[in-house]
């Protein structure tokens, strides 16, 4: 098998190999890890539709892990992809209204960080012994809500690691909170702060920056790392669930050999719809990437006009997770367009750290073809929500009514009626008030629970297992601390 390795988005040279690149996370110039090439797939089609979600995983991730033994990946593949999620297929489909919604949502913490969450950790620490390092990784995150829970689900409890979380106090919801402050294993931490999400996340990097703080660590055999979506060994395993999808539509005749599928992706970050691109780079039949934003929309502007420009107002909505004005991941995306050039990339980097904002050249622009962009309003997202559920019984989340509104705005347009995957981000019990007050406003005088009950009773659905647990879950963290304060308990918890 042909070696990838890995290099900066923003300089030449420096090529690293996968495991060292998953333990790095962010090369030291500040650019993203990208893979020297986009492998392509070495399995046809018809051999990829007999496979279960573990195998598929495997041809995918082998073609770019390539330092990783087959023992080694496909170890950390089954302690990834098994009982934490509550179907057996991982990746399931649902047909609704003429299009194929993948839910990436049955894992650990009912949303699709969970489809990277879940095998980061044993991708951390199969590279670790592989780079022969002996210290313990403490993974730092700050969070708005989301990615920490998901990040301490996968981390709780693998050997070798320890999870450090800070959320804002009060600026997270009620559920998440409990979520977080429930969360079981010996390894996890979970500290509230008296600041916003901006604060914590400034204290969690002031502590990464911290020399002195690294040594001290290093002396009682600790290391810090993270677990951002920026990290190479969470984009790539998203990579395997596009395949996935393909090869099941194949397997049940919705799409013949080599018939083409459009792919629609609620986009924040944009480390989701990067994967579905590189699924298509591999040769994977995929024609258009269809981009949904909300009414952040700086990636639908972008898609319009070839200018990113993040200098607008940062607009609160209820698909949170897609509330972004930097997507980090589209970095990726413009280092390819400019035809693998660092400092192109890095050159227009520079200029959105600067002034906030920066135009591709038209040769640029052209190769962004394969994309197209929309965005839905509040309004909208919500009528799509109560109008899918009143027609077909099907309930979404709201980010993924983000994804179905792009979707009928592409389709209304152009009248393409290519076979279509939806990514289906989040249950809907995640975020349950909006979706209920979606369908009836009438349901938001009934508390969290309470409603939670009510969606399980008019989407006929069960429950699941992750709102169960917390209903009647044991407080296991109650931490409190000031901003100037997250190093000393950083030092506290590692006993240091
Ligand atoms: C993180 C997230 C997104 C956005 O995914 P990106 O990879 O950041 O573009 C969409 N929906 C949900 C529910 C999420 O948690």
């Amino acid at each position: 098998m042909k070696e990838i390795l890995y290099k900066s988005t923003r300089s030449e040279g420096g090529y690293l190999k996968a495991s060292e690149a998953i333990l790095k996370g962010l090369a030291d110039d500040g650019g993203l890890f990208v893979p020297t090439e986009i492998p392509e797939l070495d399995v046809s089609v018809e051999a990829l539709s007999k496979m279960t979600y573990q195998q598929v995983a495997y041809e995918v991730m082998k073609l770019y892990f390539t330092d990783f033994t087959e023992e080694e990946l496909k170890n950390c593949i089954a302690q990834a992809y098994d009982e934490k999620f509550d179907t057996p297929e991982i990746a399931p489909l649902a047909e609704v209204d003429g299009a194929y919604y993948l839910e990436l949502f049955h894992g650990k913490t009912i949303a699709f960080k969970d489809m990277a969450l879940s095998i980061l950790p044993h991708l951390l620490t199969t590279s670790a012994k592989k780079n022969n390092v002996k210290n313990e990784i403490v993974i730092l995150t700050a969070t708005s809500g989301d990615t920490g829970k998901a990040a301490m689900a996968g981390f709780a409890d693998v050997k070798g690691t320890r999870i450090i979380v800070f959320y804002p106090h009060g600026g997270v919801s009620p559920i998440q909170e409990k979520q977080m402050v429930t969360q079981k294993g010996d390894n996890t931490y979970v500290v509230a702060i008296e600041g916003n999400f901006d604060q914590a996340q400034s204290g969690v990097k002031k502590i990464f920056g911290n020399k002195k703080l690294a040594e001290e660590l290093a002396e009682k055999g600790f290391q810090f790392s993270s677990a951002n979506s920026i990290n190479i060994g969470r984009l790539i395993p998203q990579v395997a669930y596009y395949v996935y999808a393909y090869a099941k539509l194949y397997a049940e005749g919705k799409l013949a050999q080599n018939q083409k599928m459009n792919v629609v992706v609620p986009t924040g970050n944009f480390g989701n719809i990067l994967a579905a691109y590189y699924a298509k780079n591999m040769g994977l039949p995929v024609d258009k990437l269809i981009c949904a934003s909300n009414e952040n929309k700086v990636l639908f502007d972008f898609f319009q006009t070839g200018e990113y420009d993040k200098n607008r107002e940062f607009i609160l909505t209820t698909s949170p997770s897609m509330d972004i004005l930097i997507s980090s991941n589209l970095e990726r995306l413009i280092y390819r367009i400019a035809g693998d050039n660092a400092e192109k990339n890095h050159e227009l980097m520079t200029r959105l750290a600067t002034d906030g904002k920066y135009a591709v050249t038209d040769e640029m622009k052209d190769r962004l073809s394969d994309f197209y962009g929309n965005y839905a309003t509040e309004e909208e997202t919500a009528q799509m929500i109560r109008e899918t559920y009143e027609k077909t019984g099907y309930v979404m989340d709201t980010h993924t009514a983000v994804a179905a509104c792009a979707y009928k705005k592409y389709t209304d347009e152009t009248g393409d009626d290519t076979v279509t995957v939806i990514a289906s981000t989040a249950s809907p019990f995640k975020f349950t008030r909006s979706v209920m007050n979606a369908i009836d406003p009438k349901y938001d005088k009934l508390s969290d629970f309470e409603l939670v009950d009510e969606l399980s009773k008019i989407g006929n659905i069960k429950v699941p297992n992750a709102i169960e647990e917390i209903r009647n879950a044991e407080i296991r963290h109650n931490n409190l601390v000031r901003v100037d304060e997250m190093e000393a308990i950083v030092k506290k918890f590692l006993s240091i």
